[in-house]
Order: structure tokens, then C-alpha cells, then sequence
């Protein structure tokens, strides 16, 4: 279907280097043609798949594409626009600081950078509420994850309202979590947010039965959170203790062979708990998806109604990280536009 419940659809986990289009590609090729990169060291296509580790390298080409305050404005405008154009209404976009010595990018202009050009979207008329969690990746370490917050808060103080949560994310086979609890904890008292990539691979439990603690506001995949993909009881009561909701990917799971295949993904255990699920795209560019995409193949791999598509997407508005009055806004914009669809 082309989906009129589009209309509301909101995205909360997309990393930004990662959503970057083949558009957008080509015109940061044609920037630095002297970097030899082609289209296929960017973007896993249709059918195709890769291990974990061989993503994490299309992200390292990526980044050496993506090295200018001019490339991260440019990528960042096309991202949101992107997302607009697909029908999204709320996007928290998601992206690790970089310093790059050669252009004198600092992390600092790399976040100043991202609001801008949120700003400027927002300027031109493009329809969309966009948000910022700043990331911390995990292989950096204590020291550069409590920088990571230090600069999150003082944005967060001063953005109006755009940077509003941390997230963790990075190559889950590197580093310990309790290396990065004192940052994560720091995070959560001067209210910033918190969504945790947990348990993307099956030896993370004990580091999410650590992080599980803080508690985090959100988790990205949690892939093997569930006892019937090898959780543990005590990961599992803490997830639905605290009703923390899951930003689940299908496509980036599945390309990512972190998940068999679509029929095995584990949206179905927690969607049949009603444990708050949000589909989300992850990366849009390197795992050529949308979120309209995205909804369509959780629709049709699991049997679901208009209905159910319709409350899924609803549902998602309670667990964005905007204060009530953006929810409460949303919440009408739903209950507006309900009777176009039904
Ligand atoms: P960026 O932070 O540069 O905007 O987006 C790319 C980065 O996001 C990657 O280098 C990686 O740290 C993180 N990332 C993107 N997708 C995933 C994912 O599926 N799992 C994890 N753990 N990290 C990811």
C-alpha cells in the first residue's frame, strides 16, 4: 500500500552517516573523486548481506566522505528532507562528533553543524519535527564518552529544545558498557535521554543486564533481549518492568545477519507481549530502506491489519523523546487525520 498512515510515521533510530542516500553519495564522490570510492563500498543492495564487522567498514568509507562542516551540512539537509519527503512527521537523527584535523572539523562544529541544519530545514517549510541525540561510540572509552556528554548537555542547554539524548552505539564487539556507565549515568542526571544499542549480538547479556540498571529510556535492536532468542530472565524483567520501549530495524538486522530472516525477527516476540515496539530504519542509505519500507515489511511478514500498522505507528508518539507538548501535538495531528485512512 501506499500508506496514508505514512502521514505520522515517526523515525527514532536513524544514525546519520548511515541515512545518507545514493544522491547524496554521488555528490560527495564527485566532491573527492581523488578518495577512488564507489557506490558498491557505500550501500548493501537488495538481497545482498554482510557480517556485522563488514558494515562497521562501509561506515569507516562513509566517514572519510563525510569529513567537512560543508559535507555533514550538506548530508544532514538531505537526510531530513529525505525523510520528510517519505512521509515522516517526527525524525530524532542520531550521529558520533568527529574531529577531523585535516579540515580543522571539531566536535563542537560537527554539533553546531547538525542544529543548523536542522534549523534551516525548519526555515524552509520542510514538514518535520527533528530532534538530536548525540552519540557515544563505544570504542572511544571512558574519557571521550564523558566529553561526549559534557559537550550533549551544554547543546542541550542551548539548542531550544533540539538536542535531547545520548545515544550508544558503535561496533558491539569492542568495549564494555561498564567502562561507559559512570558517562551514561552522568547523561541521565542532567536529563539527557537515553537509548542504548543492547544485546545486538548474543555475548552482550551481561553488559545489558549491567546497563539495564540506569534504567536507559530507549533500546535500539535488543536482539537477544528475549528469552526465546537466548535472553536472559533477568534482561527480560527489566525490559518490561520498566516498559522500556525497542527501536527495532528489520532490514539492518537481517543485512546485518545479526536475524536469520524477516519471519524470524524479533518483533514479533515483543509485539505480542504489546511491549512498545517502534519501527525504525536504522540506516537508511546503507541498507537501501525507508521507513515506509520498512512499516510495509513488518506488515506483511507479520500478518498485520491497517489497524494494527495504524496503532503501531500511534504508539510510537509515547516513547519520542520531545517534551508532552510535542507529544500532545502529535497525539491531535493523529486523531486529525484518522478518519482520511479509515
Ligand atoms: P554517524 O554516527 O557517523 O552519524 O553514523 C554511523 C555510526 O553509527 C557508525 O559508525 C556506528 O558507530 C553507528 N551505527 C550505525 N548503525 C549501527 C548499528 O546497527 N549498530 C551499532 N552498534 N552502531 C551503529
Amino acid at each position: 500500500w501506499t500508506s496514508p498512515e505514512a502521514l505520522r510515521e515517526k523515525e527514532l533510530h536513524a544514525h546519520l552517516n548511515g541515512s545518507v542516500s545514493f544522491e547524496t553519495i554521488e555528490k560527495l564522490i564527485g566532491r573527492k573523486p581523488h578518495l577512488n570510492i564507489e557506490h558498491g563500498m557505500t550501500a548493501i543492495g537488495k538481497g545482498q548481506r554482510r557480517t556485522l564487522d563488514e558494515c562497521f567498514q562501509v561506515f569507516k568509507v562513509i566517514h572519510q566522505l563525510v569529513d567537512t562542516e560543508e559535507d555533514i551540512l550538506m548530508v544532514a539537509k538531505d537526510v531530513i528532507k529525505e525523510f520528510a519527503a517519505d512521509g515522516v512527521k517526527y525524525l530524532e537523527l542520531r550521529s558520533t562528533p568527529r574531529e577531523e584535523k585535516s579540515t580543522g572539523l571539531t566536535k563542537k562544529r560537527y554539533i553546531e553543524t547538525v542544529i543548523k541544519a536542522i534549523q534551516l530545514c525548519k526555515n524552509e517549510g520542510v514538514d518535520i519535527d527533528v530532534r538530536f541525540l548525540v552519540a557515544i561510540d563505544r570504542r572511544n572509552g571512558t574519557e571521550v564518552a564523558v566529553e561526549t556528554v559534557k559537550l550533549a548537555e551544554e547543546f542541550m542547554l542551548s539548542s531550544d529544545g533540539l538536542v535531547v539524548g545520548i545515544d550508544l552505539s558503535g561496533d558491539p564487539t569492542v568495549g564494555h558498557g561498564k567502562d561507559l556507565l559512570p558517562a551514561l549515568q552522568m547523561a541521565k542526571n542532567c536529563g539527557l535521554k537515553l537509548s542504548l544499542h543492547l544485546s545486538e549480538i548474543q555475548s552482550q547479556l551481561e553488559e545489558s543486564d549491567l546497563l539495564l540498571d540506569l534504567p536507559p529510556d530507549r533500546i535500539g535492536h535488543g536482539t537477544f533481549l528475549h528469552p526465546d532468542v537466548g535472553g536472559s530472565q533477568s534482561v527480560f524483567d527489566k525490559v518490561v518492568k520498566n516498559n522500556i520501549p525497542l527501536e527495532l530495524c528489520l532490514t539492518s538486522n537481517v543485512k546485518g545477519q545479526t536475524v536469520a530472516c524477516y519471519s524470524k525477527h524479533h518483533f514479533k516476540y515483543w509485539y505480542h507481549l504489546g511491549h512498545p515496539s517502534v519501527i525504525c530504519t536504522d540506516d537508511k542509505g546503507v541498507f537501501c530502506t525507508d521507513l515506509s519500507q520498512e512499516y510495509q515489511l513488518a506488515a506483511s511478514t507479520f500478518g498485520l491489519s491497517r489497524e494494527a500498522v495504524w496503532e503501531l505507528s500511534q504508539q510510537a508518539i509515547d516513547c519520542i523523546f520531545a517534551p508532552d507538548a510535542v507529544k500532545q501535538q502529535l497525539k491531535q495531528k493523529w486523531i486529525d487525520l484518522k478518519p482520511q485512512v479509515f
